[in-house]
């Protein structure tokens, strides 16, 4: 079905993995769903959708299980991702590759397991679903059947929550999308101590486009706002669409002071980029932007826009085509 190489290919299949975006994010309601089902349908008392990352498994989804990764060296999925069929192992203590496992010894005390490969679309073995049970037991065709099936869910829905992440309009990540990334971010600084700042762009007169010149202008304006602010900025920055005419953008690894010129900067790309929104016809394009610093009291990415919204509020009543910064408490 798929070319074997995509087996052996780790580079590749970790590739694969990172563009799912799917480490580490919150648990989501489908895949809590399938571990759900599985085991009330195959009778086990642990489920898991799990990952399979360079050095460690990391559960997606998990029913009747306490942790939320382990090394992947006493990981049973690592096994079951070097093959296109399901893993099955009866009795965990009469093979040889598990029976000292710490996960077998100890806590969860894993005694079986049934291991499905998600397979990307492009054909790499990103992790497993797994059907878990602490004492010996067979799976039965039909039930390994069922498994298979739910796999093909969790890799459909996989691929599919990366598509609704991105804008059909602008590509610019959804808000949802953008959500994620920033809560992403703010565990990552506070893990590390990094700073990391967050702009809000609203853009100016907006309605006065919509009225004057027609909606589909209004549209294209948009599109080319994303447009500039993707390439006026560093790679590493992440924008999102997170209303009808608001744009977000995430400075990873920016100070207050650095992300006010950073904001200058994407003001300024704006104001100097006319939009054409017809042949031979262009509007001139500002914005406004407000421009927060992480700091230790905003506790999440809703917190850290309404930071933002405020100095952007100000700019707005400043005149417009301008930047503010949050005050600092
Ligand atoms: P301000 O400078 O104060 O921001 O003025 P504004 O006119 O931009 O402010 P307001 O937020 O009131 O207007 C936003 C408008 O954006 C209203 C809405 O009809 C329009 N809009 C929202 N989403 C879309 C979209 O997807 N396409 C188009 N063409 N217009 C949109
Ligand atoms: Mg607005
Ligand atoms: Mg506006």
């Amino acid at each position: 079905m798929y070319a074997d190489n995509a087996l052996a290919d780790e580079a590749a299949r970790l590739s694969a993995l990172r563009r799912l975006e799917i480490l580490d994010t919150a648990p989501e309601e489908p895949f809590e769903n399938v571990v759900n089902l599985v085991r009330t349908i195959l009778h086990v008392p642990i489920s898991t959708v799990t990952l399979v990352d360079a050095d460690r498994q990391w559960f997606k989804a998990k029913a009747g299980l306490e942790a939320t990764e382990t090394p992947r060296s006493v990981s049973f999925c690592t096994h079951a991702i070097q093959q296109r069929t399901p893993l099955v192992i009866p009795d965990a203590k009469a093979d040889p590759r598990f029976s000292g496992n710490p996960l077998v010894e100890g806590d969860p005390h894993i005694r079986s397991y049934a291991g499905v490969p998600l397979v990307t679309s492009d054909g790499y073995n990103v992790g497993a679903l797994c059907a878990i049970d602490t004492r010996p037991r067979e799976f039965s065709e039909s039930e390994l059947a069922i498994l298979r099936n739910f796999a093909g869910i969790v890799v459909n829905e996989m691929e599919l929550r990366r598509i609704a992440e991105r804008d059909q309009l602008t590509g610019a990540l959804t808000r949802r999308g953008f959500l994620e990334k920033v809560e992403h971010e703010i565990a990552r600084c506070r893990r590390h101590a990094r700073s990391a700042s967050l702009l809000l762009i609203d853009v100016d007169h907006f309605k006065a486009v919509n009225d004057t010149h027609g909606h589909p202008a209004g549209d294209a304006v948009l599109r080319e706002l994303a447009g500039v602010l993707g390439t006026a900025g560093r790679s590493g920055d992440i924008l999102g669409r997170i209303g009808g005419e608001e744009f977000a953008m995430l400075l990873p690894e920016t100070s207050g002071d650095e992300a006010i010129a950073a904001a200058e900067r994407y003001r300024a790309a704006i104001a100097a980029h006319p939009v054409a929104i017809g042949p031979g016809r262009t509007i001139p394009v500002t914005a406004s932007i407000g421009v927060a610093p992480l700091e230790d009291r905003i506790a999440s990415a809703e917190d850290w826009i309404a930071r933002a919204d405020v100095p952007l509020y100000r700019a707005k009543n400043e005149g417009r085509n301008r930047c503010a910064v949050a005050q600092a408490a």
